[in-house]
């Protein structure tokens, strides 16, 4: 009897040349000549290149790969070689195919497709290099989030998704039914993660967020995920602190671990690299104001940034930085107010450079219940939904920092993608909620 032939995956034949394995594929595209057909193959841990040469192979098998349709499945069986031209390294001397699905009129054809396309046939589209490297790098990202806070001493604290309120103001919220009231799902878990500070000392939550986005831009969906981070004892300084090393840690890893999948989207890995240098600059937002001043935005002093803006500053400065100090009308009710001055909060933002504009919103919050509770009532913010928030201030108030990373956002800026839609494997945008 004749050895049992081994099944493996494409990311282990670099372990198998001169072997002959067993693979279950898909067909990407074929190309060859009547002597020999090229066929290009996936299995969802990498792509690799099959060769059946008519002269080495019966009839019927070169028939059959001859004729194999794009994204039809089959076990495919041969010798691996080493093969200095292609960038995997490796390619099969095929020797069998065992179909196992037929595939008839796939329509993601290798000519150009436009994206409406592309996204109304994103159940399909996954299966294509461009997503397969996006979502690669994502899974690298998520990894390295738990292993970061993991390392750095915090406890994963998961803020609920159905709430009774609305912390960055209703007309963003999307409500729905709960028994006999209306609740929201969550735009963020803010202020549960202050709750969590209070009772671990470092938290954070990492989880979907929804914001009914009414314009549509290339960084915002209206569902995306968010990581909210919480520390208790902790200043601002001590954050901003906290972001950098956490930013420079993930792109460190992709860097590191995603060199295959930054080839594919063209990703400059040096570039990266080069925003691993910390600290990152601190800009306040005055600053920021009269540099846009001066390049010509009519901008006021008090306005948050639009797109434009933050593309402008994030073409400017060569790294991620961030921008401190916002104007205090435009944030939340919940940050610390400025020791000597009462038009700002202390606040920052950081920016990711080549026009990525906003990643990560963050502020130390206020201790103080009297100035919570006025604020919460200058902002008509209802006072019996926050309760159990300001009880924070009541017992033991102490110093506390935190922020908020959008991963989309942040992936955009690390895949080097033009539009966030590419990030997550369904995305969810005013015109689309389907597939
Ligand atoms: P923007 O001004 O760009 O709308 P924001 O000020 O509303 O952002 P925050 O409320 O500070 O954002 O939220 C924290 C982080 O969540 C942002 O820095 C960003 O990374 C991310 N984020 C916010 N809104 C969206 C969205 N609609 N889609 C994807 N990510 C988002
Ligand atoms: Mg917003």
């Amino acid at each position: 009897m004749s050895e049992e032939i081994k099944v493996i995956r494409i990311e282990d034949v670099p372990h198998f040349v001169g072997q002959t394995v067993k693979i279950g594929v898909w067909l990407r595209q074929k190309r060859g000549s009547g002597k020999i057909a090229f066929l290009q193959l996936r299995d969802g841990t990498g792509f690799m290149q099959g060769v059946v040469v008519s002269a080495d192979v019966d009839e019927a098998l070169f028939k059959l790969a001859e004729h194999l349709k794009q994204e039809s499945s089959f076990y495919v069986t041969g010798e691996i070689h080493e093969d200095s031209r292609s960038s995997f390294g490796y390619e099969m001397a095929v020797s069998a195919i065992d179909m196992v699905g037929e595939s008839e009129g796939y329509p993601i054809t290798p000519k150009e497709h436009g994206t409406d396309f592309l996204f109304d046939q994103r159940h399909l589209y996954l299966r294509h290099q461009k997503p397969y490297a996006t979502l690669k790098i994502r899974d690298e990202i998520i990894r390295g989030i738990y292993d970061f806070f993991y390392q750095d001493g915090f406890l994963k604290f998961d803020s609920p998704i159905l709430t009774d309120s609305a912390p960055e103001g209703t007309t963003e919220l999307f409500p729905v039914d709960y028994f006999d009231q209306t609740a929201y799902l969550s735009q963020t878990g803010q202020l549960y993660v202050e709750a969590g500070a209070m009772a671990f000392g470092k938290v954070y939550d990492f989880g979907p967020t929804f914001r009914a986005e009414k314009s549509s831009t290339r960084r915002h969906l209206t569902e995306f995920w968010m990581i909210d981070a919480e520390m208790a004892w902790m200043h601002q300084e001590q954050s901003l602190d906290v972001q950098e090393r956490m930013i420079a840690y993930l792109i460190q890893r992709v860097v590191d671990n995603c060199q295959t999948e930054l080839e594919m989207l063209g990703r400059d890995a040096d570039k990266l690299r080069s925003y691993t240098k910390l600290p990152f600059p601190r800009v306040s937002y005055d600053d920021a104001v009269k540099l846009l001043q001066d390049n010509d935005f009519d901008i006021k002093w008090g306005v948050d940034f639009g797109s434009p803006e933050e593309t402008f500053l994030a073409n400017y400065y060569k790294t991620p930085f961030f921008v401190v100090n916002f104007p205090k009308a435009i944030k939340a009710f919940y940050m610390k107010r400025h020791p000597t001055r009462d038009d700002v909060v202390i606040s920052a933002d950081l920016m990711a450079p080549e026009g990525y504009g906003e990643i990560i919103g963050g502020s130390e919050r206020d201790t103080d219940y009297d100035y919570l509770k006025q604020r919460l009532i200058d902002q008509h913010l209802d006072l019996k939904e926050y309760d159990w928030y300001l009880d924070l201030r009541k017992y033991g108030s102490v110093p506390h920092s935190g922020f908020g990373l959008g991963l989309e956002r942040f992936i955009r800026f690390v895949a080097g993608e033009d539009h966030i839609r590419e990030t997550i494997p369904f995305p969810r945008t005013l015109n689309r909620l389907h597939p």
